[in-house]
C-alpha cells in the first residue's frame, strides 16, 4: 500500500488549499478527484457564473449607456461567450493543477471510497495516510415535484448558455445561485419569473438591503414572487404548465414556461465514500460533523468545506482547508473567522457579521447607520447610484457587529467590513479612517458616520 502523510478527497476550493498548505509544512501529499480539479467553484460554480454575469452586464450596460450618449445595438455571440467562459474555467483549472503539481502534491484520478479509518481505495488500489481531509463538496438539491432533466434544469445545466435562452424561464429559489443565473438570463433575453417559498429572498441575510436588491430586479423587469412555491408541473404544447401555491397554501396559480431551473439549495456529497468505514458521524442533513479544528468523529480525519457545513462557499472552505491541512502537520489551528457572502448581480448584495435581528438577540444594544449610493459621488459617475450601506454596530461600546450593503462592487467592499470585525474595529474606527475620494469605498465611513449622526453628505436625522 502507498502510504502518505496527507491525502485529500477532493480538489475543489477546501481541497486544494487544504493540499498545498500540508505540502508547504512539509507533508507528503496525495490529492484524490472524480471528476475536475477546482472542483463545482471553478468549474460549474463560481467562476463560470461570473463570467457569464460579466458579460451579461455589459449588454445591460451599453442598454444604460444611452443616457450619456453611447448608442450601441449588441449583438450577442453565445457560442463565443461560451468559448470565452470555458477559456476562463480552463485556465483557472490548469493553474490550480500546476500549483498542485509545483507543490509536490501529487495528484491521482479516480474516485476515493474509505476502507478502513486510514486507508483509502481509488481504482483499485489502495493509499494509506497518518491524517485525511474530506473535500467531496456538495451537489444540486433536487425539488420534489421537479425531476432534473431536459426541462427542468439545475445550475450546471443552466450555465450552457450556448446551448439556448429560452423565451419564459423559471426559477426556483431565491438565494445567490437562482438570483445570479436568473438575471443573466433575463438580461440575456429571456423573460424571467423567480419563486421564494420565504417572504423574502436571501431569507438568511439582512432584511432591508435584501428587499433593495428584489426591487431593483424587478424595476430591471424580473418577476419575483416571495412567500410562493411550486407544487408540480405538466409538459403541455405551448410550454410547461407550472401550478404555484402560496406558501402558508390557499391560492393557486398556474404560469407556463419553456424551462425551469431548481436553485433551492445544495446537498452534501458523501454518497459511496465509505464513512461507516472510515467512523466518520454526520448530522440529520447529511453534512460530516466536525468541530472548531474541523476534525471528524474520526481521529486523524477531516472533513472541510461543502461537505463539512454551510455556508456552502467557497472563501470558507478554502479557509477551512488551511485549518485542516495546519493541524493534520501538528499545528493548533481553529475556524474563527468572520464569512462574507456575496451575491453577484447587478447591483450587487454583500453582508458580513450580525444582522440588526442578529445582534438585538445575542443582547446588544443596536444601532444603525446607512449612507445610501444616490448620495455617492463616485456611484453618481458610474451611473450606478442604486443602493445602500448599512452599518450595525453596539450603542454601549461603539463595537461594529455587521455590515450589509447593495449596490456597485458590494463583493469588493464587503473586504474592508470583513477585516473591521476580524480587528475589532469600532464604528468609530470605520468613520476616522480616511477613504479616498471619490470611491465607493467613501459610502463604508459615511454609513459609519451616519451611525454617530455625524455623516457629510446626507442630512443626519
Ligand atoms: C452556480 C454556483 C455558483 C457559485 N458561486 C459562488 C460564488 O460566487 N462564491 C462562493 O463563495 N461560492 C460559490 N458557490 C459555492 C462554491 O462553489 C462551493 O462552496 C465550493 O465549491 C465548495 O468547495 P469544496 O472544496 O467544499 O467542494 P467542491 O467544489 O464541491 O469540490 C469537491 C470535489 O471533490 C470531488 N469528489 C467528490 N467526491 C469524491 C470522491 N469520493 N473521490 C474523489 N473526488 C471526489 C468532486 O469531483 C469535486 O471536484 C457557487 C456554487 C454554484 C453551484
Amino acid at each position: 500500500m502507498k502510504t502518505y502523510d496527507l491525502i485529500v478527497i477532493g480538489t475543489g476550493p477546501g481541497g486544494y488549499h487544504a493540499a498545498i498548505r500540508g505540502a508547504q509544512l512539509g507533508l507528503k501529499v496525495l490529492a484524490v478527484e472524480a471528476a475536475e480539479v477546482g472542483g463545482v467553484c471553478l468549474n460549474v460554480g463560481c467562476i463560470p457564473t461570473k463570467a457569464l454575469l460579466h458579460a451579461a452586464e455589459t449588454v445591460h450596460h451599453l442598454k444604460g449607456a444611452e443616457g450619456f450618449g453611447l448608442k450601441a445595438k449588441p449583438e450577442l455571440d453565445f457560442n463565443k461567450l461560451g468559448a470565452w467562459r470555458d477559456g476562463v474555467v480552463k485556465k483557472l483549472t490548469g493553474g490550480v493543477a500546476g500549483l498542485l503539481k509545483g507543490n509536490k502534491v501529487e495528484l491521482l484520478r479516480g474516485f476515493a471510497r474509505f476502507r478502513g479509518p486510514k486507508e483509502i481505495e481509488v481504482n483499485g488500489e489502495a493509499y494509506g495516510a497518518k491524517s485525511l481531509i474530506i473535500a467531496t463538496g456538495s451537489e444540486p438539491m433536487p425539488l420534489k415535484g421537479f425531476p432534473f432533466g431536459e426541462d427542468v434544469w439545475d445550475s450546471t445545466r443552466a450555465l450552457r448558455v450556448e446551448e439556448g435562452i429560452p423565451k419564459r424561464l423559471l426559477v426556483i429559489g431565491g438565494g445567490a445561485v437562482g438570483l445570479e443565473l436568473g438575471q443573466i438570463y433575463h438580461r440575456l433575453g429571456s423573460e424571467v419569473t423567480l419563486i421564494e417559498y420565504m417572504p423574502e429572498i436571501l431569507p438568511a441575510g439582512d432584511k432591508e438591503t435584501a428587499a433593495l436588491l428584489r426591487k431593483a430586479l424587478e424595476k430591471e423587469g424580473l418577476k419575483v414572487r416571495t412567500g410562493t412555491k411550486a407544487v408540480g408541473y405538466e409538459k403541455k404544447q405551448d410550454g410547461l404548465h407550472v401550478l404555484l401555491e402560496a406558501a402558508q397554501g390557499g391560492s393557486q396559480e398556474e404560469i407556463v414556461v419553456d424551462k425551469i431551473l431548481v436553485a433551492v439549495g445544495r446537498r452534501p456529497r458523501t454518497e459511496g465514500l465509505g464513512l461507516e468505514k472510515a467512523g466518520v458521524k454526520v448530522d440529520e442533513r447529511g453534512f460530516i460533523q466536525v468541530n472548531a479544528r474541523m476534525e471528524t468523529s474520526a481521529p486523524g480525519v477531516y472533513a472541510i468545506g461543502d461537505v463539512a457545513r454551510p455556508p456552502l462557499l467557497a472563501h470558507k472552505a478554502m479557509k477551512e482547508g488551511l485549518v485542516a491541512a495546519e493541524n493534520a502537520a501538528g499545528k493548533n489551528a481553529l475556524f474563527d473567522f468572520q464569512v462574507p457572502s456575496v451575491v453577484y448581480t447587478g447591483p450587487e448584495w454583500a453582508g458580513v457579521g450580525l444582522t440588526e435581528e442578529e445582534a438585538e438577540k445575542a443582547g446588544y444594544k443596536v444601532k444603525v447607520g446607512k449612507f445610501p449610493f444616490s448620495a455617492s459621488g463616485r456611484a453618481l459617475t458610474l451611473g450606478a447610484a442604486e443602493g445602500l450601506i448599512k452599518v450595525v454596530g453596539d450603542e454601549e461600546t461603539d463595537l461594529l457587529l455587521g455590515v450589509f450593503m447593495v449596490g456597485p462592487q458590494a463583493g469588493e467592499l464587503i473586504a474592508e467590513a470583513t477585516l473591521a470585525l476580524e480587528m475589532g474595529a469600532t464604528v468609530s474606527d470605520l468613520g476616522l479612517t480616511i477613504h479616498p475620494h471619490p470611491t465607493l469605498s467613501e459610502g463604508l465611513m459615511e454609513a459609519a458616520e451616519a451611525l454617530h449622526k455625524q455623516a457629510i453628505h446626507i442630512l443626519n436625522r
